[in-house]
């Protein structure tokens, strides 16, 4: 690829994958999330159980429990070769550089990248839902759990529901608009507004390029793909930029 000076990185929960964090399933136009209980037998949770504003009024058992295991699964695992490439890219590029995140796991900043945007929350932070004070949170979180600022039984997850505004839009919209490359990676292109950062970087001039195990959703429209595991393709696809 030519020479860039401005790069945005989007990463999706299959750049996690081979450190051992499950990707989303679909099974019959339904997607589910696999977690490990305390027996060690996976459990499917539909997203629309565990993953939006709705489900956590209805069952905050429930969906605290799901993250509760995530959590804890997050823990036991490790950053991979991929997520150290792109750490590596952050120390080494001396142009603009932003990593936005769809992943709630912690192992970009794990890896040592800096120049990142979680978009879709972190797991191992709390949010309160009365003072929208946030806290890190690497422990279990009971439903009610009191916010150590305002003091209300209102703490949750720190993760952006279905149907709730991702964070750092602003500065993600503003990295697009300025980056003359932008690079997918892990992602099935099926969420948005997510999916449709490909097409606004495009709108601005940027070359597009994907990396993924398979083509994606949204695979048309980019310039280029390349099909492989992320621990392959990323580390060579940083080796090439660095050496451009
Ligand atoms: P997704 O599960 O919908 O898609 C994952 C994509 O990664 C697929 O296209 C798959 O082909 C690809 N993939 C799988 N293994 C790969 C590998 N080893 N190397 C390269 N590519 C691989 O995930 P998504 O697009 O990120 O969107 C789903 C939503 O799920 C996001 O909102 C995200 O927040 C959430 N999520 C996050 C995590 C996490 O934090 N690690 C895990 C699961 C889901």
């Amino acid at each position: 690829m030519s020479k860039h000076s401005n790069i945005v990185i989007l990463t999706g929960a299959g750049i996690s994958a081979e450190s051992g964090v499950p990707t989303f399933r679909t099974k019959g136009g339904e997607t589910y999330w696999e977690v490990y209980e305390d027996d060690l037998v996976p459990k499917y949770h539909r997203v629309e159980d565990v993953c939006t504003p709705e489900a956590l009024a209805a069952d905050p058992v429930l969906v605290h429990r799901f993250y509760d295991m995530r959590r804890a699964a997050l823990a036991a695992v490790q950053p991979n070769a991929a997520h150290q490439a792109l750490a590596r890219l952050d120390r080494s590029w001396s142009g603009d550089l932003l990593i936005v995140t769809q992943n709630v796991d912690d192992l970009h900043e794990r890896a040592g990248a800096r120049r990142l945007q979680h978009m879709h929350g972190e797991l191992n932070s709390a949010l309160c839902a009365a003072c929208e004070a946030r806290a890190p949170w690497p422990d279990p979180m009971p439903p009610g759990q009191p916010c150590a600022m305002c003091k209300q039984p209102a703490l949750r997850p720190d993760i952006v529901f279905f149907g709730e505004v991702p964070y750092g839009m602003e500065r993600i919209e503003e990295a697009l608009a300025g980056c003359d490359l932008f690079v997918s990676i892990g992602t099935s292109g099926a969420v948005y507004p997510a999916a449709g950062f490909v097409q606004l970087a495009r709108r601005f001039g940027a070359e597009t390029l994907e990396l993924n195990l398979e083509r994606s959703a949204g695979s048309g429209w980019f310039a280029q793909s390349r099909l492989g595991p992320a621990t392959q393709l990323v580390p060579a696809w940083v080796d090439e930029t660095l050496a451009d």
